[in-house]
């Protein structure tokens, strides 16, 4: 990769569309177009996720604030102690004091983890970003990165409207040696899916890929896709927030997602009265990256990845909210978890025709 400033993505101006695009509404629409449709174009309320996002945001603000409080030392225990104050005021309806206070040993033990795992690591190289002089947030609510991107299918240029604005928040971002990375908590592992165990885009996970945007495969892979334009989008808006912000020294970018919440790893020792965890970062650089591109750019790219991406915000700005396209997968893997059922007319009309009536 060069240090050189970033090109426009695509060919189109960077004139911009008035509504930035969230990642996490691209997640939605991979996942199925009418759901993005119900959450973001019309607004309708999904409350089956609140509690357990209620609870994720209690841990990562937490951590959040402690990083932010600068030194190493004592990260652990200022997390837990602002931990503790949001927990006190979380109101989540939980069985018993006894399945609470379970909750809460769990969450703890994740704070603990997580400290253990990287996060003294990365509060220390966050220090040392920031006596290297790098201005702007490097952690919290407003330290988001963009990326613009032509979403349009015309194939004159002079046909093609604005770009979008694609924007990913991001927890913390700091600079080792001569790298920009950027971190962002996730709830849990499973919209990872193989990029956890697959280090590399050339194999499964490529064929995976190729699979899912076909229309003639069946294969349906919406977490690992929408990973997969997640790591693009950041890595581009990191290279992004390096030019603004004059950072010579550094040369390539890496994104990184940590989930907090692994229910598998969490054990509970009674006879020493002890709950442990572990958390596992997962750097999705490498499972983006394909050779070819890497090439060709000598930039941390994947164009098969990054035309896909182009492909899906170019259907969301022309509203195509269909989601009849594998929907056999989609209604048994998307729907189950879908609190739009009982609102959405092409969920009942599957239901309906099962039925036979
Ligand atoms: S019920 Fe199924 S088809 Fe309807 S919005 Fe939800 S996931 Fe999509």
């Amino acid at each position: 990769m060069t240090g050189e400033p970033s090109p426009p993505r695509g060919t189109v101006a960077e004139s911009e569309r008035t509504e930035p695009i969230h990642i996490d509404d691209v997640r939605t629409y991979v996942h199925c177009p009418r759901r993005y449709q119900y959450a973001v174009v019309d607004g309708v309320t999904d409350d089956t996720v609140a509690p357990r996002q209620a609870r994720f945001e209690a841990v990562r603000t937490a951590l959040r604030a402690a990083i932010r409080a600068g030194p190493v030392a004592g990260l652990e225990e200022r997390a837990v102690e602002r931990f503790t104050a949001a927990w006190n005021r979380h109101t989540e309806d939980l069985h018993s004091p006894a399945q609470r206070a379970h909750e809460r040993r769990v969450l703890e033990a994740t704070i603990r983890a997580y400290a253990e795992t990287v996060g003294a690591d990365h509060a220390r190289q966050l220090c040392d970003t920031r006596a290297g002089g790098v201005g702007g947030e490097l952690v919290g609510n407003d330290l988001r990165v963009w990326t613009m991107i032509g979403a349009s299918s015309a194939t004159d240029e002079a046909q093609r409207g604005p770009a979008c604005r694609l924007e990913t928040p991001l927890d913390y971002a700091f600079v080792e040696n001569s790298t920009l990375v950027g971190v962002r908590f996730i709830p849990t592992p499973a919209p990872l899916s193989t990029l956890r165990y697959e280090p590399s885009w050339e194999g499964r996970i490529e064929t995976a890929f190729d699979e899912h945007v076909d229309p003639d495969t069946d294969r349906f892979e919406p977490d690992l896709v929408a990973t997969l334009l997640e790591t693009s989008a950041v890595i581009d808006g990191l290279r992004r927030f390096r030019d603004r912000h004059d950072l010579e020294m550094v040369r390539t970018c890496r994104y990184m997602q940590i989930p907090l919440f692994d229910s598998r790893a969490v054990t509970v020792n009674r006879i020493r009265d002890e709950v442990t965890t572990s958390v596992n970062p997962v750097d999705l650089t490498t499972s983006y990256l394909d050779h070819h591109t890497f090439g060709m750019t000598l930039e941390h790219r994947n164009a098969v990845v990054d035309r896909h991406l182009q492909a899906v915000l170019t259907a969301i700005v022309d509203g195509r909210y269909d989601p009849t396209d594998r929907w056999d997968r989609r209604k048994d893997e998307t729907c189950p978890s879908c609190g739009y059922t009982v609102c959405c007319v092409d969920h009942i009309t599957s239901e309906v025709r099962f039925d036979g009536r």
